[in-house]
């Protein structure tokens, strides 16, 4: 039975980035929050992401003409896209919906909705982060981006050009000024396009951890379990249902990342969203490293500085959530990194395979479900770092009702589902 303490408990399922900020933010407005995980917190995907803040990055994979380059990007061995293809016929009907969105109008409109998410992104995560013990892993930086030459940059225009529109103009650094500013880039990178004001994570996964720590110092709790099921009564949430029983609550946050959509098909949202698997590989005690979070336009990859080496983070293959590591994508990112970086040596290697929770519109689903009291804050796709302090800022303010709901109606949770359309 709940009582009327129950009603004014919120459980967060899933300790990434997203529910550790929905969590922290709940607790500080004097919420009693239970956040449930079945791993220790920033285990999932916000472990092993590129760590950038990037605020810039509101222009989805889905662009204008991607429809004609993706099946030679898919045949080319040099190319940063890769397949499963046992799991083609799986993720077709994603695939289909997914590559719809390649056009010039729905690029623009995803682009302004991802800015509210994250044009702001380093104030976010210092609100969240600053004068904490957090705030160690927090670094702001520029965000730049590597290109062959001056004709490499400008077959990006499009990209460039809606940045711009949405007011993130870089600073162009060509010739020999780029290997003055990063002495650690090959001398064929001969143009960088940096955008000031953005920053990056020395340690994603440890920052997470720190944050969590936050959340405990604020009297939250912190439960080891698998979320298997909610209890909705009246359609209303009574409970979220673990594998170690079930945790009343009045309020409850879905964060679970990309393993959201069969809890949000249980609740009746249809969640087309599919893993966009990425790659890392850290070079520990490495000779020489980038100064800021540098993205390889050639290899689509970013290389960034962290506190345990230099971390080289990207790749998209699609293949689902249950294969294991596939030996290609890794091979082609130390392939990378040895032209771009030619000099470097290292002590050894640390290899990572993740999974980017990618929903068909590259938007993510921030919002009520219904009128359950059960929030949505998950499908973050490459930018789930960046976005996911604003994100559990922005549902904690739901369910205190100091946040206006209608600002959230691009990332509706509801809005694939037939009868709400
Ligand atoms: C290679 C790569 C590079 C990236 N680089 C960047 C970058 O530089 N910047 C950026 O902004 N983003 C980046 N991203 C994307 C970013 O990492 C994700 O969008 C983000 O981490 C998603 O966070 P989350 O909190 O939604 O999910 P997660 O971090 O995956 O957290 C979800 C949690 O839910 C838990 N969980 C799942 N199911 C259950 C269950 N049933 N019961 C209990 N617990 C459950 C999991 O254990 C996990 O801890 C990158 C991703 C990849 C793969």
């Amino acid at each position: 039975m709940s009582t009327q303490n129950d009603s004014l408990h919120t459980v967060v399922m899933g300790a990434g980035i997203n529910g550790v900020s929905a969590a922290i933010w709940l607790a500080r407005a004097g919420r009693q929050v239970t956040l449930v995980d079945r791993l220790a917190p920033g285990e999932g995907t916000s472990h092993g992401n590129a760590g950038v803040l990037a605020s810039c990055s509101i222009v989805p994979v889905t662009t204008p003409g991607l429809l004609a380059k993706a099946p030679g990007m898919l045949m080319d061995r040099d190319s940063p896209l890769f397949m499963r293809w046992s799991y083609l016929p799986r993720i077709m009907p994603w695939l289909v919906r997914y590559l719809a969105h390649a056009n010039d109008a729905d690029t623009r409109r995803i682009a302004g909705a991802l800015a509210f998410i994250i044009g702001d992104s380093v104030e976010q995560h210092q609100d969240l982060a600053g004068n904490t013990r957090a705030d160690q892993w927090l670094v702001p930086s520029d965000y730049q981006f590597a290109y062959g030459s001056r004709a490499e940059f400008d077959k990006d225009a499009y990209v460039w050009n809606l940045r711009r529109d949405n007011g993130f103009v870089p600073d162009i650094i060509e010739g020999a000024a780029v290997q003055e500013r990063e002495p650690a880039l090959s001398s064929a990178i001969g143009l960088l396009a940096v955008m000031k004001h953005h920053g990056h994570i020395r340690s994603p996964g440890q920052y997470v951890k720190s944050l969590a720590e936050v959340f405990l110092d604020l009297g939250g709790s912190i439960r080891r379990a698998e979320v298997r099921d909610v209890e909705l009564v009246d359609d209303r949430i009574r409970a979220v249902r673990t594998d170690q029983g079930a945790i009343a609550c009045g309020s409850a946050v879905l964060a679970t990342g990309v393993w959201s959509g069969p809890l949000g098909r249980k609740l009746g949202i249809e969640v087309p969203m599919e893993s966009e698997r990425g790659y890392h590989v850290i070079f520990r005690n490495p000779s020489q490293m980038v100064t800021a979070p540098t993205m390889i336009a050639t290899g689509k990859f970013v290389a960034t500085p962290m506190h345990d080496g230099m971390r080289c983070a990207g790749i998209v293959e699609l293949g689902g959530l249950e294969a294991g590591p596939s030996r290609e994508p890794i091979d082609f990112l130390l392939r990378h990194v040895r032209q771009v970086f030619p000099q470097l040596t290292y002590s050894d290697t640390v290899e990572w395979l993740g999974h980017r929770p990618a929903p068909i519109d590259s938007l993510p689903f921030v919002g009520q479900i219904r009128s359950t009291g059960l929030y949505a804050a998950f499908g973050h796709h490459h930018i789930g770092l960046t976005g996911g302090a604003k994100t559990g800022r922005l549902v904690a303010g739901l369910i205190t009702g100091e946040q206006d709901a209608d600002d959230l109606r691009a990332f509706r949770p509801d809005r694939f589902t037939a009868k709400a359309r």
